[in-house]
């Protein structure tokens, strides 16, 4: 074991207007994935509670605060922001390990250096956000201002706690909104450690505010308040959809949207070397225990290369080593929650008696610690009209599917719901780029899959995956709007 869990310290409440607040709604109390025990307490905001700190934001972005901060002076509160993050990135590791599926090694290598990475990126763009002058006729003058929201709600979900909230902070701060953040009810401490460096990075009280609780009570709350102009979403499809409902019943308030995926990992016959495929192919479907939104869960593969392919993701997955995500030797990390693991058995299980051929895997397991662990699942023979193919697993599953030509392979690799990303593995960079353009989905890879550190690069979802962009320059245009002035 690296540490011991239980003497981690961690946030109660909500952070409002500059400080922690315990009051507000029912008790909820979080445990720690890889081992069931409780973490400790948050409380349920509920109307109240989103009423409190979306009051908080609008008087720090109307009067004063936020919303009069110079441009070059809101960049270097951000630096400053990220500086303190990256002062104590061993400190927000464990937290992020303890309380989330994240597993130590990634959460020291990965997750608490891009938190600060991200909000640096975002930062340079505070005082360069450029206004434009239109061509009018006659002596009329047309000015175009590229304005703040005001209050943005960001709404989060647990399978990445600091990334997802990172990535929801930097934008909507450095186009100069106050924000109310809820993050998921399952894994609220690392979003309320963030915030515990607010009032030191010299933020305007008021300016970053996180109100916990459940969907269906704070969440609700937050999307239908009408201080909020603007709603940010990462989450489910289904979940998704309930907020669109709600926004544009609380007053067509726009929003942006990151749902889920099924994103397909094409293996064509030319394709590289199978043994690097595999290395891929394995982290795809199964980093963070497969909750990750642009998971690899579908391998359309050529029936050439199909066998020797699952043979030697046989072995990799053979080899991979279950434990608590503060165990620096885990590989394979806990899934979110016991029910969390029901729906991925149940959903195998379903797709299995429609048809699909279990070649491995399928049931949660215990490793003897209280926690819930998910097997390796491999599916075979998946077809478009399966329960399998149609939903996603969001844990360590891959569906397969096997093909005998092209047209075949992008027929099956577009999926006829989801379009959040994808993968295409060839030799020939004229099929790879007629691919990648004909794939509707956010993100394409060439010979590989998943993000890599780069924070420029923006993704989001095409057709039911969601639309607007996090990452990149494209990130900061979602929470401006903006105003044509005229001048006679
Ligand atoms: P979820 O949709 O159940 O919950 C996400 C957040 O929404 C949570 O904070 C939850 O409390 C809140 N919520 C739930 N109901 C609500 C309501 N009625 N009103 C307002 N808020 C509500 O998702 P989850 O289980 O936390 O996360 C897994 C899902 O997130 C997967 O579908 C995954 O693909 C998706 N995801 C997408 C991306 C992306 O960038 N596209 C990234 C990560 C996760």
């Amino acid at each position: 074991m690296d540490f011991d869990p239980a003497s981690l310290p961690v946030q109660a409440g909500h952070f409002i207007g500059g400080r922690f607040v315990e009051d507000f709604g029912q008790q909820i109390a979080v445990s720690r994935p890889s081992d069931g025990r409780l973490q400790g307490y948050v409380r349920d905001a509920g109307a109240d509670g989103v009423d409190a700190a979306v009051s908080a934001a609008r008087a720090a972005y109307r009067t004063g605060g936020w919303g009069a901060c110079p441009p070059r002076e809101r960049g270097r509160i951000m630096r400053r922001f990220a500086e303190l993050i990256e002062a104590r990135t061993e400190e927000l590791a464990l937290l992020e390990a303890t309380t989330s599926t994240r597993i130590i090694t990634e959460t020291r290598q990965y997750d608490s250096i891009a938190a600060a990475d991200i909000i640096r990126y975002c930062a340079e763009f505070a005082d360069k956000i450029d206004g434009e002058v239109t061509p009018t006729a006659g002596p009329a003058l047309n000015v175009v201002l590229n304005e703040p929201y005001g209050v943005v709600a960001a709404i989060i979900p647990w399978n990445f706690p600091v990334i997802n909230a990172v990535q929801k902070l930097g934008p909507i701060l450095a186009a100069g909104n106050a924000v109310v953040l809820k993050p998921s009810e399952l894994s609220p401490f690392s979003t309320l450690w963030l915030a515990s460096l607010a009032n030191e990075a010299g933020f305007p009280a008021g300016t970053i505010n996180v109100v916990n609780g459940y969907g269906a009570t704070t969440g609700a709350a937050l999307v239908a308040h009408p201080g909020i102009r603007k709603v940010s979403f990462v989450g489910s499809g289904a979940t998704g959809a309930i907020i669109m409902a709600q926004a544009a019943r609380a007053g067509t308030k726009p929003v942006t949207l990151e749902l889920g995926g099924k994103s397909p990992f094409v293996v064509f016959q030319d394709a590289d070397e199978t043994g690097r495929i595999a290395q891929t192919l394995a982290a795809s479907f199964l980093y963070n225990s497969g909750q990750v939104c642009v998971a690899g869960s579908r391998l359309v593969v050529a029936r050439s290369r199909k066998d020797e392919l699952l043979d030697r993701l046989n072995l990799i997955l053979d080899g991979l080593k279950p434990g608590p995500t503060w165990d620096a030797s885990t590989t394979l990390g806990p899934v979110i929650s016991p029910q969390h693991a029901d729906r991925i058995e149940d959903l195998v299980r379903k797709t299995c008696s429609e048809g699909a051929i279990l070649r491995r895997g399928g049931r949660r397991f215990d490793i003897g610690n209280g926690g819930t662990f998910f097997e390796p699942t491999v599916i075979d023979q998946v077809t478009p009209e399966m329960s399998g193919f149609g939903e996603e697993f969001f844990g360590p599953v891959l569906c397969v599917q096997t093909v005998d030509d092209e047209a075949e392979a992008m027929s099956l690799a577009d999926h006829p719901v989801f379009g959040l990303a994808g993968s295409i593995f060839t030799r020939d960079i004229g099929r790879a780029m007629s691919a990648a353009r004909s794939l509707e989905a956010g993100v394409v890879w060439i010979n590989t899959h998943g993000r890599g550190t780069d924070l420029g690069a923006p993704a989001g979802g095409y057709k039911g995956s969601g639309f607007g962009k996090d990452w990149g320059r494209h990130a900061i245009v979602e929470y401006l709007q903006q105003k044509s002035v005229w001048i006679s």
